[in-house]
């Protein structure tokens, strides 16, 4: 008989054959299934207030130079570090604490988009006007400044006498080394 005479094609491979057709619609199903998904978390957008300025102070030193005894089981609000009530986290540093409250994170806790509404003239003379008003401590005339200059002058003056006097003191003295078998000035 022919058949039997003419090799036949065996399968020795054994790798696994995959169905690409079937795999394919198993995608488009995983897809549909993900689309509805996140439609539903979705809702409707949430409205967020535009972002505000602070009107309270930030307060940075309070514990500065203080000792605490810390303990990794300790709650949070008892770390080291900089506590965020609002986010319930511990910043490490001032400066990663500023920018955790001034982040997007933090301010979406507050109920605030980062976006930010477009002041109108009037709002900015306003403004002006009432920073103008306002003395705070840390601001300071002319006068004051040219007396800042004129005090730090003389501290500087005041340090550098000082350490001259320490200098001379320092070239009188001398110590004498009684223990080794020579005597040595130190001068
Ligand atoms: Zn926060």
């Amino acid at each position: 008989m022919a058949s039997s005479n003419t090799p036949q094609g065996v399968d020795n491979t054994f790798r696994k054959k995959f169905d690409t057709e079937e795999y394919r619609e198993r995608a488009r199903e995983r897809e549909k299934k993900e689309a509805e998904r996140s439609k539903q978390s979705k809702g409707p957008p949430v409205q967020r207030a535009p972002l505000k300025h602070r009107d309270y102070h930030v307060d940075l030193e309070s514990r500065l130079g203080k000792t605490q005894v810390v303990t990794p089981v300790a709650p949070l609000s008892q770390q080291a570090g900089y506590f965020c009530r609002v986010c319930d986290c511990v910043v490490k540093d001032s400066a990663n604490y500023l920018d955790h409250i001034n982040g997007k994170k933090h301010q979406r806790a507050l109920g605030m988009s980062m976006r930010v509404e477009r002041s109108s003239l009037e709002q900015v003379q306003e403004r002006f006007e009432v920073l103008k008003k306002r003395k705070t401590p840390g601001t300071f005339s002319e006068q004051d400044l040219d007396e800042r200059i004129r005090k730090q002058q003389e501290e500087e003056e005041e340090y550098k006498r000082q350490r001259r006097e320490k200098k001379k003191e320092k070239k009188a003295s001398f110590y004498i080394c009684t223990r080794a078998p020579y005597v040595f000035f130190f001068f």
